[in-house]
């Protein structure tokens, strides 16, 4: 699996209701590049020509959409952020960051900002630590009044995660960052603007800690050194830490914890019934992936796509489509990083009960095969959660591979397993992909049994090499990959035919 690069997946589907019934649902068009707006495809999805408003009208449709994208790294690294261009989103910034200073009165002043930002961390870190709020708003600039409403938002944020470590380190200092303009407003004898790396983990869900880095505004005033802002010169691609966002309400269930941006009973309530939901969605992995991994899973609830976008490091509109998104909050890919789902708010209220339970199966069978940081290819991937997911909650052929059957009844069937770009947001023919994935997985599972399927796609996780899926496919499966392909063929035309 390749760390993010802003790919995205997607999937149309139908879901059965309860009384067994198929609706069918609009196919949602490709997301296109991920890189452009998307206000017109979201127009599309939701007012598609011919189709009826979704909504309470339609109680008995559950739309399935069930996206993933495996998000591993959001950036470069601290110094492509320090230099890159500000984020032209952002409210100051406007000038490109200085060089480096060259003279040795700059390199000092430059440690002597280090240091007093240092301390600064430090004591907003001791604080959350010991829980003590006073001492939190202590260290920030007492003229800063909206920041110190956010900062009295973000502490009690903070003390309300299960938090296992906090940590904050100044990274670089970027002192070109703060136009003039800027500079004056905030007065003081100096201010300047920093990097700063967080590090926090959630105790009993995170192997490792999440990680993030944060840009933090300083100002000196009265020879007393405060924070200022966490917000000012975001740039592409920097993601923001959930509880710096608003505020939160948590839900704990057996297997999972959600976290709800939007203040109030609502949001409490939503971030409930979305627990129970995620504990079911664990208990359906658990069946099939088995018992050996932690059987967590933290799911972020955004109240706005905004707060989605900035989650992700995405830019604006870019998961307009995308239900759900499986990251890993690390800059890093790797096993045992934390790995949270963010669900699309705008989409998940429209999936309904059904679709819910789809997507937070399928993006969970990610959480517990490490897809974040694994070598399988896509199509086994995501064909796998998938069959996890369509086992979990039942979908009839006909719906849930429509638009495949309609390529093969048309005579276009496969002619490999979807490769890597099929799965891209922006490819054409993204549903066959998905499609014909699941279908690939669930053919392993009827011709060798569930067992094998788990022991192929472990195998093929596990392999350090190369070669490790035809390996899969010889040593579990006892056949190459183009005698799996010739089989599948037959298998999607009987299944189109029928
Ligand atoms: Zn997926």
């Amino acid at each position: 699996m390749s760390p993010l690069t802003g790919a995205g997946e997607q999937r149309g589907a139908e879901v059965i209701d309860e009384d067994g019934d198929t609706v069918p649902l609009p196919m949602i068009p490709s997301a296109g590049d991920p890189e452009q707006p998307s206000d017109h495809r979201q127009q599309s999805y939701a007012d598609g020509p011919g189709r009826p408003p979704f909504g309470p009208i339609l109680k008995k449709v559950a739309l399935g959409l069930a996206i993933c994208l495996v998000a591993g790294a959001g950036y470069a690294g601290l110094q492509h952020i320090a230099n890159a261009p500000a984020d032209p989103g952002a409210p100051t910034a406007q000038q490109p960051p200085s060089a480096t200073p060259t003279t040795p009165d700059q390199a000092q002043a430059g440690v002597q900002r280090a240091v007093a930002g240092e301390a600064v961390l430090q004591k907003m870190a001791d604080a959350i630590e010991n829980e003590d709020r006073g001492e939190f708003l202590n260290t920030i600039d007492p003229k800063a009044t909206a920041f110190r409403a956010s900062a009295r938002t973000i502490f009690g944020n903070l003390s309300a995660l299960p938090l296992g470590t906090f940590q904050l380190r100044y990274v670089s200092d970027d002192i070109g960052a703060l136009t003039p303009d800027r500079q004056a407003e905030l007065g003081g004898t100096q201010s300047w603007l920093a990097q700063v790396e967080v590090s926090w983990q959630l105790a009993g869900y995170d192997v490792k800690a999440a990680r993030e880095t944060l840009p933090v505004t300083f100002v000196t005033r009265d020879g007393k050194t405060y924070a200022a802002s966490f917000s000012e010169r975001f740039v592409a691609g920097q993601r923001r830490p959930v509880w710096s966002l608003g505020a939160l309400e948590l839900a704990k269930g057996k297997h999972s914890l959600v976290i709800s941006l939007g203040a109030g009973s609502e949001a409490e309530a939503e971030a409930r019934s979305y627990v129970s939901v995620a504990d079911k969605a664990v208990e359906s992995v658990s069946k099939v992936w088995g018992r050996s991994w932690r059987q967590k899973v933290v799911v972020y609830l955004p109240a706005k796509q905004s707060q989605m976008e900035y989650v992700l490091g995405a830019r604006p509109n870019t998961y307009t489509q995308i239900a759900a998104v499986t990251m890993a909050e690390l800059d890093t890919p790797a096993v045992g990083a934390p790995v949270r789902i963010v669900a699309n708010p705008k989409l998940f209220e429209e999936l309904g009960k059904q679709g819910r339970r789809i997507v937070l199966t399928h993006e969970t069978t990610h959480v517990a095969s490490t897809a974040t940081a694994s070598p399988v290819p896509l199509w086994l991937a995501e064909g796998f959660a998938d069959y996890v997911a369509f086992n979990a909650v039942p979908v009839q052929d006909e719906s849930a591979a429509k638009e495949l059957f309609k390529a093969v009844r048309a005579g276009h069937v496969p002619a490999s397993l979807p490769t890597t770009e099929a799965f891209a947001a922006s490819a054409k023919e993204l549903p066959q992909a998905y499609e014909s994935a699941w279908l690939a997985c669930r053919l392993i599972a009827e011709r060798e049994g569930e067992e094998k399927l788990v022991k192929f796609y472990r195998a093929v996780h596990a392999s350090k090499s190369s070669t490790g899926l035809a390996d899969a496919f010889q040593s579990v499966l006892g056949m190459t990959e183009a005698e799996f392909v010739a089989e599948w063929q037959k298998y999607l035309e009987r299944l189109a035919g029928g």
